[in-house]
């Protein structure tokens, strides 16, 4: 089977490596050719798939399946801590258990200088574990994609090649990509805004370990993260028409001013976008659409996503051919799963975003999870929650039925009548009596 991959991003990268495991259990050869223009060997923009790169560590367990491990130096924070900063106060919320972990990683080559020590890209990294498998990376563009029992691409450089399955992993960053032969309709995107912050090692060293999540109270921001990357820290903002000076206005808050110091540098800055719905369809004869350019999860853990998909549908034309039915069995399931997913993930979201917006509502969710911290790691249900929503280590659907749990909302509802009560005490009213006695 000869296949081309447009995209070498994780999903494009995932798609080779899980192809050739596969062939390899069947014993059969197949071709696998990458599409990438960028060179991920290349410090700051023009080597960076733009992205906070933060990643749950189960996602790291599921490559090490295929023999992919990432090294130190790829790695480069560990956290364990989240604080919210809400207008109601800061909640702090350590990591509820061990498979909940998170790492940092940079997707491009660092924003400098390329660093001695090469690459530090999540993407360079991948995309060289693929071509060590057996991949022909082609450092050319795709421009259209013909879709049929005889799938053609044309790339930049007009040259038409023909393939048995064409596999779209470009993301939603790139120039579209015509495809003809099904009404292939990219998923719709929201806009984001990112820069990186070069910290001296002593300011670094509050930051490390912890990321933390800005929910302002402004209309147009959902919300902005602080990312700890060894000596530097990525910014990123997600918004509804995000203007050009977001991130200069939202570096002088006092709460980001309060944690990053007023010395931060700003080394590089993008305003990529973020996949928020499904393309349609997600896959034809000899055709399929996998990571962003498919379907991802809202919002969170996208590099996750990219395997997922990258997995099932590998899978499907490995074992079962290229054929649109093949994918209806072998691929759609999953894609079925991420889409209602989303649903649970879209409303968790706006009622985030109403809590966010209104201290009276935010200020008993504070307490309580101030409250949970100090009880031990079962009983934290709201910070487990919490910390689910910002990394993405649990599915929504999970997440929903956690923030639905009896107890959940028999401790939020005492705190809401006991903060009417007791006022900005709370906390302290908390932790002498606990809630369930209130
Ligand atoms: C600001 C921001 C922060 C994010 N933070 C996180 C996070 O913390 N954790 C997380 O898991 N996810 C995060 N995401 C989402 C994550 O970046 C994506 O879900 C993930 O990169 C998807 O991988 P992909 O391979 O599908 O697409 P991409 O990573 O976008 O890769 C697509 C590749 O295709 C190439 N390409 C594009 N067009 C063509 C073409 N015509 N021909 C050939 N190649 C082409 C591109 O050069 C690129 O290398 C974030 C996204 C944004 C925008």
């Amino acid at each position: 089977m000869r296949i081309a991959v447009i995209g070498g991003g994780p999903a494009g990268a995932f798609f080779a490596c899980y192809a050739f495991h596969y062939a390899r259990q069947l014993g059969r050869t197949i071709s696998v050719d990458i599409f990438e223009p960028r060179d991920f060997f290349r410090a700051a923009r023009p080597g960076c798939n733009m992205c906070a790169g933060l990643i749950p560590t189960y996602v790291l367990d599921e490559m090490a399946e295929i023999g992919i491990s990432l090294p130190s130096r790829v790695i480069r924070s560990r956290i364990s801590d989240y604080s919210l900063h809400m207008s109601a106060g800061t909640l702090d919320v350590a990591q509820p258990d061990k498979k909940a972990a998170v790492v940092s990683v940079f997707r491009g080559n660092g924003p400098l200088q390329p660093p001695p020590e090469r690459p530090i890209s999540l993407d360079a990294f991948l995309l060289s574990e693929a071509v060590s498998r057996g991949v022909r990376l082609r450092s050319i563009a795709v421009r259209a994609i013909e879709v049929g029992h005889e799938p053609r691409l044309r790339t930049m450089s007009d040259e038409v090649e023909r393939y048995d399955l064409v596999v779209l992993a470009a993301g939603v960053n790139g120039p579209q990509i015509h495809v003809e032969g099904i009404p292939y309709r990219p998923p719709k995107t929201q806009s984001m805004a990112q820069t990186e912050i070069f910290m001296s090692p002593d300011a670094i060293q509050s930051l490390e370990g912890r990321v933390h999540i800005f929910l302002p109270s402004d209309k147009n921001l959902m919300f902005g993260t602080l990312v700890p990357k060894k000596n530097y820290v990525s910014i990123s903002l997600l918004g509804n028409n995000l203007s050009r000076d977001s991130l200069s206005l939202f570096l002088s808050r006092p709460e980001v001013v309060g944690q990053l110091g007023v010395q931060s540098r700003a080394i590089c800055a993008c305003r990529p976008r973020i996949a928020v719905s499904p393309a349609k369809p997600l896959y034809g004869p000899g055709f399929v659409a996998v990571g962003d350019s498919g379907v991802t999860r809202l919002y969170k853990n996208g590099i996750g996503n990219a395997l997922r998909t990258s997995r099932a549908a590998a899978h499907t034309a490995i074992f079962y051919g290229p054929s649109g039915d093949a994918f209806i069995r072998g691929y759609e399931p999953l894609c079925r799963e991420i889409i209602q997913d989303n649903r649970f993930g879209r409303f968790l979201f706006s009622f985030t975003h109403v809590f966010q917006h209104r201290s009276a509502l935010s200020h008993p969710h504070m307490m309580t999870v101030k409250w949970e911290q100090q009880q031990p790691p079962r009983r934290r249900r709201l910070s487990r929650l919490i910390w689910g929503m910002f990394t993405g280590s649990d599915p929504y659907r999970k997440l929903f039925l956690m923030s639905m749990d009896i107890r959940v909302q028999y401790h939020l509802f005492n705190c809401l009548i006991a903060d009417t009560w007791y006022g900005r005490d709370l906390h302290s009213v908390l932790v002498t009596k606990g809630s369930m006695e209130l």
